[in-house]
């Protein structure tokens, strides 16, 4: 379906093509109109019309020279009937000389030949001085021959008189509104009677009367009151006399424009008079081509301006056309045939007409499509639409249910649409709550979109829909307020997978993918909850010992199965109340909805057993603990996030210090926290003011006696605390990242100082795993001796087992580089940790530092005695020096030598002394041993 921009901007295109082909269609057949009635007689007709119309304007009188002498009813009725004797035109002529006319025009016939006495009495009559005289001459169409016949006076006649013609031209519609000036009778040209008695002889044109002069003020008498001498004295003097009949019985009548039917005679004396006044009216075409000039701007004018106002262009432009034609009437005796013109104007004003009319036609056809096509339109989108439709009227019928709907509600696929009581309940009340609001409360904003289920609870379907009410106005009761129908559409979506999707992700969201715990987040929520409820809580907090070690050294595989295999040990051996999260890494907590403290304990203890047990992993034995942090509530404080710092609080010192694998917090431990920041902070000060010293700790030769080296113990000197044992801050160092400042530090100094003793004494100096693993420790080492000029054989460098943790080929690397330089490694601490003497063969060990627990044994504890023997043993077999950490007894001293134990370190030698007392020690060649008490409460140069 196009949007609806395209689908307006479509139509509107074929509005303008269909409507403008159609109007100009109808603009061309109303021009073919305009050209037949051109072509045809309509514009003459309506040109005299116009013409006969514009005479009403003029209302000249008659300048009263001529004088009718009407032979009328009355003169017929005295004098008998006609034709009357030609005497009587005597009298007549006689009685017109008495008084006094200047000229006497007969429009008789005297064509003919009457009794020779009258005829010889008019003729003396006519030539015996009086007034001039005119004669009518005429030509007729004959019936017999077809010819035209000239009628002239008899000869005797024309002797004393002129013959004027008064052939009376007559239009086609009976009317006389021309007078030629002259005719043609016989190859002679007689001047017509009006022409002759006006003076204008020559000339053979027609000219048009001016029917404006008033007929009826023509002076006239009747014939027998001339003859009988009854007119007033004076009245004809001077005079010209038109003799004519005016009665109806002898036919001489013609239907003017204006007068009406008027004698021959009048027509006469108005043609005369229209002559004598100037007044000839000349016929004036206006040129063709302004037809199109006026249609053109007539259309024009009416695509701009529309029906009412091209119409009233039209009415006043013929207006103006008429008014025109008026003043060159009236003015100018033109006589303007304006016909065409005002065709032209009716044509334009016509097609605006039919146009309009035909647009609104047409529109409504449009409509009628438009509405046809949207109902269509709409039946589609509720037919194949992805959206389950159901409309339902007033009384609950459903008047409409598309397939979607019906699958997704469990309808028959093809039954009746059915009413809503056949729809699911959920939908229904819904529906009905929706009918129930009106539009002014209905209709606002967009409908509530609601979730139901449908269907059996396991493979329910989650179905999203929205109700709206709607109204349309009621055909039958058209008009009236109120009168609205009232539906409501239901609308629903299959939201099934969607929600689902969401499920899944929530619970991604809220679990840790490998081992399937509830996450970090997911416990920030359960806290939030339980502490709005005040409901009581214990946290446990605990990770796995080395699991950094497992993982580096048998691959993230095997680390993955060690903490699978842990949350499952942890949830198997928790009871239901307590929920085990993995907070990331190798980080579990345990929320216990319990206040017991005593039980948190044993549920502690019991973890610590489960993960205790060895793991058995693709293939390896790997023996994992773990200590146990227990955060319950000891202060009322039931904060989530202060109970979890409490409880890794807690853990910390569980593996920090010898308190057991199970701590439980208490406030003395914040406050051990806040001084560990404050070391941390204090730390990098140090570093920066060159506050660490370096004590050395001789080592001897068991069998020989003799100082073999010193071990180089660093010593912070704090301003306020004083000296502060390395054991306390080397872990902040580590995990500051400031150890690799600090070991470089140590290093040269050591390397310095060792230069001050003798050549046999070698330098052991203690390097921080870590140095290995991410720091550059040969690039260090090599610039410490290079710094000091010390024989690299000199330098020993003690390192523990964890530093072989990530063993790789950059650690072998590393060790080889070093090796190479000349420098030799001792292993210390060994015993404790992994003890794995796999590392003994792969790396290049010296010397091994059997750890002082095992010295402090001797010779209490058998196993420490079997485990200093099989190291020994095992050293020997190796090629492997050995020396005891922590000799403080002579007796200690005495085993150690008989188990073989090559070299011996400990309070029972020497305490570690600052630089000048080694010195001075072992420039003493080892007679002079230093003992106990003091020695490190004297001030030591600083490092650096
Ligand atoms: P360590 O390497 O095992 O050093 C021996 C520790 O045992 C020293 O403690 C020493 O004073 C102490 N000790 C020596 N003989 C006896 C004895 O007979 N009886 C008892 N009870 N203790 C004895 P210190 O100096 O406090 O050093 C603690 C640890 O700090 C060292 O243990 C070492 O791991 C670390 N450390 C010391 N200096 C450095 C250093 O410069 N760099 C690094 N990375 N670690 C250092
Ligand atoms: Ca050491
Ligand atoms: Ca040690």
């Amino acid at each position: 379906m196009p949007s609806p921009t395209i689908r307006t901007i479509r139509r509107r295109a074929a509005r303008l093509t269909v409507a403008d082909i159609r109007s100009l269609a109808t603009l061309l057949v109303v021009a073919a109109c305009l050209a037949a009635a051109l072509l045809s007689g309509v514009p003459a007709a309506l040109d005299k019309a116009l013409s006969d119309a514009r005479f009403m304007l003029g209302s000249q009188a008659a300048s009263g020279e001529i004088v009718l002498v009407d032979i009328d009813a009355r003169s017929l009725g005295e004098v008998g009937v006609w034709p009357w004797p030609r005497r009587l035109h005597a009298d007549l002529l006689h009685a017109a000389a008495e008084a006094g006319a200047a000229r006497v025009a007969f429009d008789v016939d005297f064509s003919a030949r009457t009794g020779p006495e009258d005829d010889a009495a008019f003729a003396e009559a006519l030539a015996s001085a009086g007034p001039e005289t005119f004669l009518a001459a005429f030509v007729q169409h004959d019936p017999a021959s077809g010819a035209m016949l000239a009628s002239m006076p008899i000869a005797t006649l024309l002797s004393a008189s002129w013959p004027v013609s008064i052939n009376v031209p007559v239009d086609d519609d009976g009317r006389v509104r021309r007078f030629p000036l002259s005719i043609d009778v016989d190859g002679e040209t007689i001047g017509s009677m009006p022409a002759v008695l006006a003076g204008r002889e020559a000339g053979t044109d027609d000219f048009g009367i001016d029917h404006g002069i008033d007929a009826a003020s023509i002076p006239r008498v009747s014939f027998v009151d001339l003859l009988h001498g009854r007119i007033a004295h004076g009245a004809l003097a001077g005079k010209t006399l038109i003799v004519g009949a005016s009665a109806i019985e002898l036919h001489d009548l013609f239907p003017v424009p204006g007068a009406g039917i008027v004698s021959g005679s009048t027509v006469i004396a108005l043609a005369a008079e229209t002559l004598k006044q100037g007044r000839a009216l000349v016929p004036w075409q206006p040129p063709l081509a302004l037809v199109p000039l006026v249609l053109a701007l007539g259309v024009w004018f009416a695509v701009r301006q529309g029906l009412r106002r091209s119409l009233l262009a039209a009415a006043l432009a013929a207006l103006a056309f008429e008014a025109v034609a008026a003043w060159f009437y009236l003015d100018r005796a033109v006589m303007i045939e304006t016909a065409a013109l005002q065709l032209s104007v009716a044509a334009v004003a016509l097609w605006s007409l039919v146009r309009e009319f035909d647009l609104r036609q047409f529109r409504l056809w449009v409509s009628r499509v438009e509405t046809r096509n949207t109902a269509r339109l709409l039946e589609r989108v509720v037919d194949d639409g992805f959206d389950a439709i159901v409309i339902v009227d007033e009384v609950g019928r459903i008047m409409r249910i598309n397939d979607v709907a019906r699958r997704l509600l469990d309808l028959p696929p093809d039954g009746a649409p059915g009413s809503l009581a056949d729809l699911p309940p959920a939908f229904v009340e819904p529906v009905r709550e929706a009918m129930a609001s009106t539009p002014e409360t209905g209709s606002r904003g967009t409908p509530v979109r609601r979730i139901a289920r449908q269907g059996d609870a396991d493979d329910a379907r989650i179905l999203e829909y929205a109700v709206s009410p709607f109204w349309l106005e009621d055909r039958r009761r058209a008009g009236g307020e109120g009168h609205r129908l009232r539906y409501a559409s239901l609308v629903l979506h299959d939201v099934t997978d969607r929600e689902r999707a969401q499920e899944r992700l929530r619970f991604a969201a809220f679990h840790d993918s490998l081992t399937g715990l509830p996450n970090r987040r997911a416990l920030e929520e359960q806290l939030d909850t339980l502490a709005a409820d005040g409901a009581p809580v214990a946290l446990l907090a605990f990770d796995l010992d080395r699991f950094k070690g497992v993982n580096d050294a048998l691959g993230h595989a095997t680390g993955d199965a060690v903490l699978t295999e842990t949350a499952r040990r942890a949830a198997t051996a928790l009871p239901p109340e307590a929920t085990v999260f993995r907070i990331g890494g190798d980080e579990f907590l345990v929320l216990l909805r319990s206040a017991d403290r005593e039980r948190a304990r044993r549920l502690a203890e019991r973890v610590v057993a489960e993960v205790g047990r060895p793991y058995e992993v693709n293939g390896h034995r790997i023996s994992i603990g773990t200590s146990v942090g227990i955060a319950a509530e000891v202060d009322g404080c039931r904060d989530a996030s202060v109970l979890r710092r409490r409880a890794d609080v807690a853990l910390y010192q569980a593996k920090r210090t010898a308190a057991g694998p199970v701590v439980e917090f208490d406030l003395s431990m914040d406050a051990a926290r806040l001084e560990r920041l404050a070391l941390e902070r204090d730390l990098t000060d140090a570093i920066e003011a060159g506050a660490f010293e370096l004590a050395y700790q001789p080592q001897i030769g068991l069998r020989s006696g003799a100082w073999t080296g010193a071990e180089a113990l660093v010593r912070w000197r704090h301003p306020e605390r004083g000296l502060v044992s390395p054991a306390e801050f080397i872990p902040v160092a580590e995990e500051t990242g400031l150890i690799h400042r600090l070991g470089a530090l140590v290093l040269h100094a050591a390397c310095r100082d060792a230069l001050r003793w003798p050549e046999t004494i070698k330098v052991a100096v203690n390097v921080s795993p870590l140095q290995f693993l991410t720091g550059d420790i040969v690039g260090t080492v090599r610039s410490a001796l290079a710094a000091s000029g010390l024989d690299p054989r000199r330098l020993e460098l003690e390192i523990t087992e964890s530093a072989f943790v990530g063993e790789n080929h950059r650690l072998a690397g590393i060790f080889e580089d070093l090796l190479a330089l000349g420098v030799t490694f001792a292993l210390d601490d060994f015993g404790t940790g992994y003890s794995s003497l796999g590392y003994l063969h792969r790396f290049p060990i010296a010397k091994i530092k059997i750890d002082r627990s095992f010295v402090t044994d001797i010779p209490g504890s058998r196993h420490s005695m079997a485990v200093l023997r099989s190291v020994v043993v095992l050293a020997d077999g190796l090629g492997i020096r050995t020396i005891a950490e922590g000799v403080e007894t002579p007796n200690q001293a005495d085993i150690l030598r008989e188990l073989g134990c090559g070299e011996g370190q400990g309070y029972l030698y020497s305490r570690p002394l600052d630089i000048e007392r080694a010195s001075a020690l072992f420039a003493g060649g080892g007679e002079e041993r230093e003992r106990f008490e003091g020695t490190e409460r004297r001030a030591m140069p600083a490092l650096v």
